[in-house]
C-alpha cells in the first residue's frame, strides 16, 4: 500500500505513507490517497478490544512504513494523560439516539483525536529519514483546528506551528485559545474568511513546491484535514463506537449503523466513509450543513456550485464553501481517475463549479444522505434537546441532530450522532438557544451556562482565565506569505 495523488494517479507523484504526512500537499496540488483499502478480517475480534487497542490496530494498517512501536507511540503517549474521560470518546444515550463525544481532548473539540497523533507520527517520519531540518506546520483554521495544532505539536522537538484563522470569523474563546498560546508558535488573524485562508496557505504551499518560495532551511508541513495523517484516527473512532454499541447490546454482529456528522472540510465524513470500505457494516452517512450548504446541494444533485455569498453562522467551524477533502472521494468514487478528479477541480477554479456524472452521484446517494439547517433550528433543537433529555449540544452537534431528526424517519438503523464540540465552546450562542441573553464577556458567559445547566466548566476554559494574550497580529491576505517567511527566519535564526 502507498499513497498516489488524486490529480495524478497511479505511478506519477507517489509517496510513501510517512512522505505523504512529512508533505502535505502532493506537488501537482492534489491529495495524496491510498492507492487501496485494507479490510479488516477479523472484525469481531477487534471490536472486542479497547478504544486504544482498536485505534492502534486501525493506524497500523493504514501507516505502513510506521513501525508498531511508532504507531503505539503516536496513539498512547499522544491521548495519554490529556482527555477528561478514559474512553476518550464515549458514546451516550440521548433519547433515540448515540452521541459520539470527541470533545474531551485539550481543546474541546474533535480536532483533538487526529492532532494528539498527527505530530508524533511527523516526529517519527522525520526520524526515519535522518531529516533533522526545522519543520514549520502551516494551519488554517476556522476555529479549532488551530488550537488542536498548537497542543498536538507542543513539546515535539524540531516543529514549530503557525496558525491562520479568519479575524472576526470564530468563537471569542476560540480566539482566546489561540491567543494565549504559549510557546514558540505563531497566530495570526487574516482579514478575509476561513476560504480566504485556506486558499492563502495552499497557495503558500504551491509555491513552496514548485519552488517559487523557499523557507531557508526550514520545511514546511501542513496540520489541516489535506494531510493524509489526520484521517486515520478520525477513522478509528468509527470503529471505537460501533464497538461501544456492541459491548452495550444494541447492535449484533454485522448489524448497520448511520452516522449523522456535522461537516464542514468533509474530512471527518470522509473517516467514516473510508471505516465502511474497511468493511465496517456502516449503512448511511448523513451529512449536515449550516447555511453553507454547498455540500448538501452536491449530494443531492450533483453539483458543486462554489458561486455563492459566505455566510457566517453560529457553527463557524463549518463556515466553509470550499471542502478540500471531497477531492478525495471524488477520486475514489471515479475508479482512481485522476485525469477526471483534476479536470473537476480546473472546472471549479475556472467556472465556480462542477458536475458529476450520473454513475457518480448514485454512489454518492447511496452511501451519503444531506440535511441543510439554518441557525434557527439549531438553537431550537439545543433547547429541545435540553429541555426534553437534559443533553447539551454545542451548535455544531445542534446542526447534526437537526439532520438526525430528518433522518431517522427515513431509516431502521440505529444512529449515531457525531458531537464534535463542547457547548462551553460556544457558550454565548448556547445560552441564547436556551433563552437567555449572554451577559458581556467571555467567562460570564461560561460561568452564567455552567449555573444554569448545572455542568461545570471544562477544566482547559477555567485554565485560560489567568493566561496572557501574546499573539495580536492581524494581517491582510496577501501579507500571509511575508509572514510565514518572517517567522520561517525567526525559527532558523
Ligand atoms: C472542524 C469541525 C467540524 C467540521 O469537520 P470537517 O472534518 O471539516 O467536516 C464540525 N464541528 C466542529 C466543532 C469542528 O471543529
Amino acid at each position: 500500500m502507498k499513497c498516489e495523488s488524486t490529480r495524478s494517479g497511479a505511478g506519477i507523484n507517489e509517496a510513501t505513507v510517512p512522505e505523504a504526512i512529512l508533505k502535505g500537499l502532493a506537488p501537482d496540488g492534489g491529495l495524496y490517497v491510498w492507492d487501496k483499502f485494507p479490510v479488516m478480517h477479523d472484525l469481531a475480534g477487534l471490536l472486542e478490544k479497547d478504544n486504544i487497542s482498536i485505534t492502534v490496530n486501525i493506524a497500523a494498517v493504514l501507516l505502513p512504513g510506521f513501525s508498531k512501536e511508532e504507531i503505539g507511540f503516536a496513539v498512547g503517549n499522544g491521548y495519554s494523560g490529556r482527555f477528561s474521560v478514559p474512553e476518550l470518546t464515549p458514546v451516550v444515550k440521548v433519547g433515540p439516539a448515540w452521541a459520539l463525544e470527541l470533545f474531551h481532548g485539550p481543546s474541546l473539540a474533535f480536532k483533538d483525536m487526529a492532532l494528539c497523533v498527527l505530530p508524533r507520527l511527523v516526529h517519527a517520519a522525520k526520524k526515519q529519514m535522518g531529516d533533522d531540518s526545522d519543520t514549520l506546520v502551516l494551519v488554517a483554521t476556522s476555529g479549532d483546528t488551530g488550537k488542536a495544532a498548537l497542543e498536538g505539536f507542543c513539546g515535539i522537538p524540531g516543529c514549530a506551528v503557525l496558525v491562520f484563522f479568519p479575524y472576526n470569523g470564530v468563537s471569542p474563546l476560540q480566539e482566546l485559545q489561540m491567543r494565549t498560546q504559549p510557546g514558540a508558535n505563531a497566530v495570526c488573524a487574516v482579514r478575509g474568511n476561513f476560504d480566504d485562508t485556506q486558499r492563502g496557505v495552499k497557495q503558500i504551499f504551491n509555491a513552496y513546491s514548485s519552488g517559487e518560495l523557499s523557507f531557508g532551511g526550514v520545511k514546511l508541513s501542513s496540520a489541516n484535514s489535506i494531510n493524509i495523517g489526520r484521517l486515520v484516527p478520525q477513522i478509528a473512532y468509527y470503529f471505537t463506537s460501533y464497538a461501544s454499541l456492541i459491548k452495550n447490546g444494541t447492535l449484533k454482529r454485522g448489524d448497520k449503523l448511520d452516522f449523522i456528522i456535522p461537516t464542514g472540510n468533509f474530512g471527518n465524513i470522509l473517516s467514516g466513509w473510508i471505516a465502511k470500505q474497511m468493511g465496517l457494516p456502516v449503512g448511511r452517512l448523513v451529512c449536515a450543513s449550516n447555511e453553507n450548504d454547498v455540500l448538501t446541494e452536491f449530494i443531492n444533485t450533483g453539483k458543486y456550485d462554489h458561486r455563492r455569498d459566505f455566510k457566517t453562522t453560529a457553527s463557524p467551524s463549518m463556515d466553509i464553501i470550499m471542502s478540500s477533502n471531497l477531492e478525495r472521494l471524488l477520486y475514489w468514487l471515479s475508479g482512481r481517475d485522476s485525469g477526471a478528479t483534476a479536470g473537476f477541480m480546473e472546472a471549479l477554479a475556472r467556472n465556480g463549479y462542477y458536475n458529476i456524472p450520473d454513475y457518480m452521484l448514485e454512489s454518492v446517494k447511496s452511501d451519503f444522505y444531506a440535511v441543510k439547517c439554518d441557525d434557527a433550528s439549531a438553537f431550537k433543537h439545543i433547547r429541545r434537546v435540553w429541555e426534553k433529555y437534559g443533553y447539551l449540544l454545542d451548535p455544531h452537534t445542534a446542526v447534526a441532530w437537526n439532520a438526525y431528526e430528518e433522518y431517522a424517519a427515513k431509516s431502521e438503523n440505529p444512529c449515531v450522532v457525531l458531537a464534535t464540540a463542547s457547548p462551553f465552546k460556544f457558550a454565548g450562542s448556547v445560552l441564547k438557544a436556551l433563552g437567555i441573553t449572554p451577559p458581556d464577556g467571555t467567562f460570564n458567559c461560561l460561568d452564567m451556562l455552567s449555573r444554569v445547566t448545572r455542568i461545570p466548566v471544562p477544566h482547559p476554559f477555567d485554565e485560560l482565565r489567568s493566561m496572557r494574550i501574546r499573539h495580536e497580529d492581524t494581517i491582510s491576505i496577501g501579507e500571509m506569505s511575508s509572514y510565514a517567511q518572517r517567522f520561517a527566519g525567526e525559527i532558523n535564526g
